[in-house]
């Protein structure tokens, strides 16, 4: 684009935005070039801050007929490289699109802007009574908008489902500036597409959220949580059965293979048990009331868990979870990591195998796995020592080589973004990844959002 065009594009958005609003140079933001992922390496040309839905809508008309590459940034929690700018981007931060426009109480909605962060739409919530199901542990800087264009996962899908399924409405900005406003409350509402499921987890590829209507339920009054040690995957398996079938209120299944337990546990300076099992797994439930106690006792007789320790406190209760969050890991900074979906039956059998080339290929690799079992989803993290691009793109495709043999997903929760898009097709085949096109080609006819991201 010539200066001219820059000027005048720049003209253009700071006369209906005021100058304040959008930042070039040394005014944008070192946090603009990089999402979680850490992967980001260009700061945006420009850096729009819009205050309203109407704004955004200016902006990206702006930008359409100037034909300037957008990208939209929430939290800036993505894994993938989602949210980071490539050269020339225009940067759309969504905080100050933010705060919770209502609640209905007797429906059980909240009507809520798509720049609030997680956390601060979950306190609202509980004060008036609810739940907010989705939850992952980015609560406290991730946006709901950026929840839903991710289509995000966390640690309550188990009873609530992904946050796709806690939607009722949305309202949406396409490319060419036009608002869709599809803000239903209703349960039930069969008339004609689910448009909102087109721009759940796309994103930014497809149209910017801009509001939602998310479902809320009962606050649970009581919490029980187990950490739970076990001698095989079997074991595993047949006890995730046992919980689903008899533990009302299973809020939560994450399972950590012993060698990541070890080194996470003995990073948060904890011993727990007196030998570390094959197998540790949190169980926790939520509800009115807690039978877990009995049920782990019967799970003993049974045979299926070997150990087992209820938390007394909340103090407790953070401790298991602390290990399960893993912060030990940021110490091996050459680490890569993935987030797979497969069958629960060949979870384990998939870890062996992938486990097994990569120790033959990389003598000394650290293999850290624990995960949402219940949800097919698991984390692993390999650490070779050695943070070279071919290394990393050799232990890539090990991983993912595995994904596609036994016919698993890639990105089970943190979405494709820029870091996993080359490998889209291990997880879908070419006429999903050509229907795909079509509809971003529709939606977006001159390529302006998020270009180069997921296809
Ligand atoms: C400590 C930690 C724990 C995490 N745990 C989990 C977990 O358990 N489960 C899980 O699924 N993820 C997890 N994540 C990943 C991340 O938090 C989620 O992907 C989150 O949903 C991203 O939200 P965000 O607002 O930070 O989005 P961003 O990182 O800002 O953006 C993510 C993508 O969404 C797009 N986007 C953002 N806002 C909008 C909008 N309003 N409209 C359209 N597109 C938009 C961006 O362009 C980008 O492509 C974790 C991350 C961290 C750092």
């Amino acid at each position: 684009m010539s200066n001219l065009s820059d000027n005048e594009f720049l003209t253009s958005l700071r006369t209906v935005l005021g100058d304040e609003l959008v930042l070039t140079g040394d005014r944008v933001p070192e946090k603009a070039i990089s999402d979680a992922s850490q992967t980001g390496r260009n700061l945006p040309q420009v850096y729009v801050r819009p205050r309203s839905v109407k704004d955004i809508s200016e902006t990206l008309k702006i930008c359409n007929v100037y034909r300037r590459p957008v990208v939209v940034q929430g939290g800036m929690t993505g894994l993938s490289g989602g949210a980071n700018p490539q050269k020339g981007d225009v940067a759309i931060s969504m905080e100050l699109i933010a705060g919770v426009e209502d609640i209905d109480t007797a429906a059980g909605t909240m009507t809520v802007l798509s720049g609030t962060v997680l956390e601060q739409a979950q306190k609202e919530a509980e004060r008036a009574g609810f739940l907010l199901p989705i939850d992952l542990g980015a609560r406290g800087s991730c946006h709901i908008g950026g929840n839903l264009a991710t289509n995000a996962g966390g640690i309550r899908v188990i009873t609530h489902g992904m946050a796709r399924d806690n939607v009722l409405g949305l309202e949406v900005v396409l490319a060419d500036g036009t608002v869709i406003s599809s803000l239903n409350h209703m349960l039930k509402n069969n008339t004609g597409y689910d448009l909102k499921q087109l721009f759940i987890g796309s994103e930014g590829t497809l149209g910017i959220i801009t509001r939602a209507v998310v479902k809320l339920k009962p606050l649970p009054s009581v919490q029980a949580t187990a950490l739970c040690g076990l001698n095989s995957y079997d074991n595993v398996v047949s006890l995730l059965r046992h919980a689903k079938r008899s533990l009302s209120g299973l809020s939560a299944f994450e399972v950590m293979w012993e060698p990541f337990f070890r080194f996470s546990r003995q990073g948060e300076g904890h011993n727990f048990f007196e030998v570390d099992y094959s197998f540790t797994v949190i169980v926790e439930q939520s509800g009115e009331s807690t039978d877990l106690e009995a049920f782990l006792e019967s799970m003993f007789e049974e045979g299926l868990i070997s150990d087992a320790l209820i938390a007394q406190s909340e103090m407790q209760r953070e401790a298991f979870w602390k290990v399960r969050e893993g912060r030990a890991l940021r110490a091996l900074t050459d680490r890569l990591s993935f987030d797979i979906s497969l069958p629960i039956r060949v979870l384990d059998v998939y870890v062996q195998e992938v486990s097994a080339t990569l120790v033959t290929a990389f003598p000394g690799v650290h293999i850290s796995v624990f995960g949402h079992v219940a949800d097919n989803n698991i984390h692993l993290y390999v650490s070779t020592g050695n943070d070279d691009p071919s290394t990393k793109e050799r232990v890539t495709t090990i991983v993912y080589e595995r994904v596609r043999q036994h016919r698993g997903s890639i990105s089970a929760e943190h979405g494709i973004g820029l870091l996993k898009r080359d490998y889209l097709s291990y997880s879908r085949n070419a006429d999903e990844l050509e229907l795909m096109r079509l509809i971003k080609k529709t939606l977006d006819p001159n390529q302006i959002l998020n270009p180069g991201k997921v296809i």
